[in-house]
């Protein structure tokens, strides 16, 4: 197993692409063999990504959002990828409980959800250009690989 494949999804941040973008790599990375829970994980963890681009990134205004997915081996790579307002300080976005929108009743635990569900997460951004949110997962971990050894 050395095979890579990958794909890439652009769409409109409109809150009705959420679940869309979700249903779509959750299909992508069915390849690997995913158990339910494992793709529920990479589906909170891809919600979380597109809504913070929708209302966060470009403050409900219409623009591109590019999700980029690789498969490699057992390890799905995601990046989620917005060109909106970016991150001030993105150690302390990334502080569970932080949110610069409390009264929208945003509990500030996206980021921890992200990192709580997949295997990495990593957080590049930048005010005034946009925030890129890398995360990794890889599948069946802990699962025996079972082998024919003879017949
Ligand atoms: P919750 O996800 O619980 O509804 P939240 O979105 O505020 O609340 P996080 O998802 O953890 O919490 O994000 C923390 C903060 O990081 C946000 O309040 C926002 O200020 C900033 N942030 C996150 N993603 C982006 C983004 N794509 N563009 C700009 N700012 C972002
Ligand atoms: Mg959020």
């Amino acid at each position: 197993m050395n095979n890579t494949n990958e794909m890439k999804l652009i769409f409109d941040s409109r809150s009705s692409n959420e679940s869309f973008a979700r249903v779509t790599v959750a299909s992508f990375m069915t390849s690997l063999n995913p158990t339910v829970e494992e793709v529920s994980d990479v589906k909170t963890a891809v919600s979380e990504a597109v809504t913070n681009a929708i209302i966060h990134g470009y403050e409900n205004e219409v623009h591109n959002i590019c999700i980029r997915c690789r498969t490699k081996e057992r390890t799905l790579y995601l990046e989620i990828e917005d060109e909106g307002k970016g991150i001030e300080d993105v150690k302390r976005a990334m502080e569970p409980l932080f949110t610069t929108k409390p009264e929208q009743d945003r509990s500030g635990m996206g980021f921890s959800f992200m990192e709580a569900f997949m295997d990495r997460l990593e957080v590049e951004s930048e005010p005034g250009k946009g925030t890129v949110v890398k995360m990794e997962k890889t599948i069946g971990k802990g699962r025996k690989l079972w082998t024919i050894q003879s017949l």
